[in-house]
């Protein structure tokens, strides 16, 4: 039978993938989203759908519903977009776990954090386990963020200890694909739309840090698959592929697959930039069976076409 499932942060690029998926699997679908950096465009295909319902509410204020389960994905995730209004920021990730668990708690519903891995900082353990306590700094621009999400994830484990709460904690690492926003100023839509228009590809620093990218339909998998898992395993789990390009190798790959005549420009680099990470997946596959099956190519590809779409539009 199908649950009621509420997706905070149901809009934005995960979030309204999740909750096209959880449609396709007959649940009733209550997206809650204050459309900071959520789009409509994003769910408008899923506002026809009797079992799908969109409340416009910010998750620093409380709400009352009745559901079975809930995806707390609110939260701003790009460094530009988290830093605009860091004291926000903040609030989203902790008056909004405090909020979400609260809801929970008074429905027993079963609540997944995203989390992520900035939780493990500037990490120097590679790649990094989840048993890592991570390197953070925490007066820095990326503060807001880091440690907004780690406090998240002291309240879930708090409440389930306390409350007897069933949690689920996934730290997400670098993850892109279709409905991410032209205007994100994450690095894979920036590069595609830069390449696209023909324009600079703004590296920032030498551009030898390093990331590893997640299609997003790999990450959505298992997202679901750890919602659905038994209740004795609460994770933190690391999903995210654990290939791990520097910035200007992504650069390079985004300018051969689309053929743009772009030229690679330095910028510099933002304060606290993770000079690596790459997620140990271990975890994920003993637990959950989980792994990765789209690789960066194929990813790119598909993220490609869909901004070739939106740029037409635009
Ligand atoms: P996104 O910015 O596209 O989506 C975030 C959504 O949350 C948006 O729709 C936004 O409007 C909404 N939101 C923000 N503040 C809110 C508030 N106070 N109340 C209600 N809604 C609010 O980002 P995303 O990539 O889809 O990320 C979704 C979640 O996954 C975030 O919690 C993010 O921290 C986490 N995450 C994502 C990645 C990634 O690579 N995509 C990596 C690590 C963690
Ligand atoms: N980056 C870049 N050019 C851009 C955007 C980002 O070189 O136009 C770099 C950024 O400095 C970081 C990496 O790409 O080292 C990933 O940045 P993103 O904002 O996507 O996510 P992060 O992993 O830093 O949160």
């Amino acid at each position: 039978m199908g649950q009621s499932i509420l997706v905070t942060g149901g809009s934005g690029f995960l979030g309204s993938q999740l909750c096209e998926k959880l449609l396709a699997q007959d649940h009733d679908v209550i997206c809650l989203d204050n459309f900071f950096t959520g789009r409509k465009q994003n769910i408008y295909h899923l506002l026809d759908n009797p079992r799908f319902e969109l409340v416009r509410h910010d998750v620093t204020m409380p709400i009352y519903l009745e559901v079975d389960r809930i995806f707390n994905l609110a939260c701003p995730a790009s460094p530009i977009h988290y830093q605009y209004d860091p004291v926000q920021t903040t609030k989203t990730s902790v008056h909004g776990a405090i909020n979400m668990l609260g809801l929970a708690k008074r429905v027993k519903a079963r609540i997944l954090q995203a989390s992520t891995s900035e939780v493990y900082g500037d990490p120097s353990v590679h790649p990094q386990t989840e048993d890592y306590w991570g390197n953070v700094n925490p007066i820095g621009i990326r503060s807001c963020y880091d440690e907004g999400k780690r406090c998240a994830e002291t309240l879930f484990f708090d409440y389930h200890r306390q409350h007897g709460l069933e949690i689920k904690v996934i730290r997400i690492f670098n993850t892109y694909g279709p409905n991410m926003h032209p205007d994100d100023g994450r690095v894979v839509s920036n590069f595609i739309v830069q390449a696209l228009k023909g324009e600079d590809i703004t590296i920032y620093g030498e551009g030898e840090q390093t990331r590893s990218f997640c299609y997003v339909d790999d990450l959505l998998r298992g997202m679901m698959s750890l919602m659905e898992s038994p209740a004795d395993f609460t994770g933190p789990v690391n999903i995210g592929n654990p290939n791990e390009f520097t910035i200007k190798e992504l650069a390079e790959q985004v300018i051969a697959l689309t053929g743009s005549k772009s030229k690679l420009v330095y910028r510099d680099l933002p304060q606290d930039d993770p000079k690596q990470r790459k997620p140990d997946i271990s975890l994920a596959k003993e637990k959950l069976g989980w792994a990765p099956s789209i690789e960066l190519k194929e990813g790119l590809i598909k993220t490609i076409a869909y901004f070739e779409n939106e740029l037409k539009k635009a």
